[in-house]
């Protein structure tokens, strides 16, 4: 079925085949040549990441956190349930018991004052989700993992150009993950980056990126040969890939500015219907700032939210639910402690997405607002 109004659609700034082209003429097509270095240092200066390398999706570089934690079999890892599946997948597959945390009640974001009952002494890493690009409570979680000698890795998947109390998102963890997947603001089809802001991981991080050698450091001349040092795989995407993503760096504050433009408007129509507790809007706290990654809306239960997506297909534009809580799901169920995450339940059946992408028209919001209000 096709909709007059989409969910979402990729944006082209029109430069990508042409830095793709550049890429492929230059005759260098595997990774880690121009157009990569080039995007992360433009990552790296604009958000001071200490060391940022390209990946080929977020939950690659989610992996590589898990490996870089040194993660064994039985440690126990904080993530939240109302998040994407690789937040806890990639520290699964390390062999981690994932120690499911509940969301506030504010917004779906774990919250940080339940996080110090679920420490154990096996427990290794806390993982913030910014949801929808909204900062977790930074300061209070990593004030608990150095109290309790935690590592922590932000999933910063959909939190580019977002701020907490200032600082950039991804600069606070130890680690973090950023995702260009196609349903991000900055794409690249697939695609993501792996933030590295303690010294201690930057040696080991370049080693996993590149199949367990020590080829970074043999092409910057500080070793003379290079070989198999460690474990690892083939993280890092191709030049062709990270042209895509160049052209999309690059016209970064003008994506940004229509999609906060976009935001804003759903903001200021909606607010009215929310004043009369039709349903709730997005709640952001004092310390977080907004890059328009997501606008969502909160009903009161499954019936009203069905209904209302409903009632939007029926005039020709897609809205979706968004995550199943990870306690619930199939594969997580029968490993799952028991606890009950009513909050995730919560956003589970009322959380409702509306579409926002840069091509998406200020006119359409008006009209996808007046379905709302009906
Ligand atoms: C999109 C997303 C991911 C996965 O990103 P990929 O680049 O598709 O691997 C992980 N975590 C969250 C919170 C996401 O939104």
């Amino acid at each position: 079925m096709s909709y007059r109004i989409d969910f979402n659609r990729p944006h082209l700034t029109g430069k990508e085949a042409h830095y793709m082209y550049e890429a492929v003429s230059k005759g260098k097509l595997s990774g880690n040549g121009e157009f990569t270095k080039r995007c992360q240092a433009f990552l790296e200066e604009r958000y001071g990441f200490r060391k940022c390398l390209l990946t080929t999706s977020c939950t690659d570089a989610l992996e590589m956190c898990a490996l870089l934690c040194d993660i064994q079999p039985g440690d126990e890892v904080i993530v939240p349930s109302y998040t994407f599946v690789s937040s806890a997948l990639a520290f699964v597959r390390a062999g981690a018991k994932i120690v499911f945390a509940d969301s506030m009640r504010r917004n779906p974001n774990l919250d940080a004052e339940q996080i110090e009952a679920l420490i154990t002494p096996r427990t290794k890493v806390i993982v913030p989700v910014h949801y929808a690009g909204v900062a977790c409570d930074m300061d209070r979680i990593m004030e608990i993992a150095d109290k309790h000698k935690l590592l922590v890795v932000e999933d910063a998947a959909q939190a580019i150009d977002s701020y907490y109390k200032g600082r950039p998102l991804g600069s606070i963890g130890h680690l973090a993950a950023f995702s260009f997947h196609e349903t991000k603001n900055i794409i690249s089809g697939e695609g993501g980056a792996l933030c590295i802001n303690d010294e201690r991981f930057i040696r080991r991080a370049e080693i996993l990126w590149e199949k367990g050698t020590n080829r970074a450091e043999f092409f910057r001349g500080e070793v003379n040969k290079y070989g198999w040092v460690d474990i690892g795989s083939s993280f890092l995407p191709s030049e062709v890939i990270a042209a895509f993503l160049w052209a999309q760096l690059e016209r970064m504050d003008v994506i940004q500015a229509k999609r906060k433009a976009l935001w804003e408007r759903y903001f200021e129509l909606l607010k009215p219907l929310a004043d009369e507790g039709r349903f709730t809007l997005p709640d952001l706290p004092e310390y977080a700032t907004n890059n328009a990654h997501m606008f969502y809306l909160v009903c009161h239960s499954l019936e009203e939210r069905s209904a209302l997506i409903q009632r939007l297909k029926d005039n020709g534009i897609l809205a979706v639910f968004h995550y199943l809580s990870l306690h619930s799901s199939p594969y997580y169920t029968p490993r799952h402690d028991g606890r009950e995450l009513p909050e995730c339940d919560r956003y589970a059946d009322c959380l409702v997405r509306l579409p926002l992408y840069y091509d998406l028209e200020l006119s359409q919001v008006d009209e996808i607002c007046s379905v709302i209000k009906g």
